[in-house]
């Protein structure tokens, strides 16, 4: 690397660096609970380390906020995100859900999308969110103020959300859900699962979508990335959701990040044609491959620096 490449490549680093500190979220905070650039783990031939991931996830500040082609996924589920911050529209004939508001300032983008796809943004009647951090939620209160919907979350992320609040505003909360509580809807049905870890009340949501005749099982994964520093209550949340995530029967994975599933990839394969990208069975588990494997590699770790001080 060259001295010029090697001072951007820095210079990016720091930018990327910058930004997840000023968000303080999904990316944790500072140097020393943020996403160090170790341990490493190898899946598949590709390396990983916290910071690989988080900045995989998050993208630049750009990516975060820059409308993606809004795009139909299966059956009656669409993408309405930003490049790198899901946001998921599920329509049903009694009003729509709509799966993760992301930051404040993205909800007219999301609006945009919606709106792109021929669908009314006020026909949206529930807000859900995957977990109780800015880039996942910070929008519900603005969404809920521009639809009238009901915002449904976790009991587990009612401290966290009630927290979050932009612009000095409450954090809407409507109805209060449990591990297993079914959220239903002009037929639809998406069932919430507690996969706790990232934040206490991290939630997957299961629905089942129909595509030509067949019932395919859709999975809206919470993140599962570890923090930094595991304690003992962390570590049981985790075991826990991986059993949970494990057992899951799984067709279509999607997740709260679209880095998690590959989404830039299927959806260039969705526009040469031919059968539905997203419908991957054979990836299902990698995401959760990954974040398991650095779960135990980090908690190896600390044991390690626990007995070798
Ligand atoms: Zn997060």
């Amino acid at each position: 690397m060259n001295t010029m490449s090697a001072r951007k490549a820095m210079l990016h680093l720091f930018t990327v660096t910058v930004v997840i500190s000023a968000a303080g979220l999904c990316s944790a905070q500072t140097a020393t609970y943020g996403a160090p650039a170790h341990p490493t783990i190898s899946l598949d031939g590709q390396s990983y380390t916290p910071l690989s991931i988080v900045t995989r996830n998050m993208g630049t500040p750009a990516d975060q906020t820059d409308q993606f082609p809004p795009h139909k996924i299966i059956g009656n589920i669409y993408y309405v995100g930003t490049k790198t911050l899901s946001s998921f529209l599920i329509v049903t004939p009694q009003g729509n859900i709509l799966l993760d508001t992301t930051y404040e300032r993205n909800v007219p983008t999301i609006e945009k999308s919606v709106t792109a796809l021929g669908f009314n943004f006020s026909d949206i009647k529930i807000i859900l969110g995957n977990h109780a951090h800015g880039d996942h939620q910070e929008g519900d209160a603005l969404a809920k103020h521009m639809t009238g919907a009901q915002v449904e979350v976790m009991a587990e992320d009612v401290p966290a959300l009630q927290a979050m609040k932009p612009g000095g505003k409450d954090h809407p909360i409507d109805k209060v859900l449990h591990d297993g509580d079914a959220v239903t809807l002009g037929g639809t049905t998406l069932v919430a699962h507690l996969t706790a870890g990232h934040t206490r009340g991290c939630t997957t949501y299961t629905t089942t979508a129909q595509e030509n005749g067949k019932t395919y099982n859709v999975i809206f994964g919470c993140s599962l990335r570890a923090p930094a520093v595991l304690t003992p209550a962390i570590e049981a949340e985790f075991n826990h959701s991986f059993q949970v995530m494990h057992a899951l029967p799984c067709d279509v994975l999607l997740g709260d990040h679209p880095s998690e599933y590959g989404m830039i990839e299927k959806y260039a394969k969705l526009q040469v044609g031919g059968p539905n990208p997203f419908i991957d069975k054979a990836t299902c588990h990698k995401e959760l491959d990954i974040e398991e494997s650095m779960f135990h590699a980090i908690e190896k770790e600390q044991e390690a620096a626990a007995t070798h001080p």
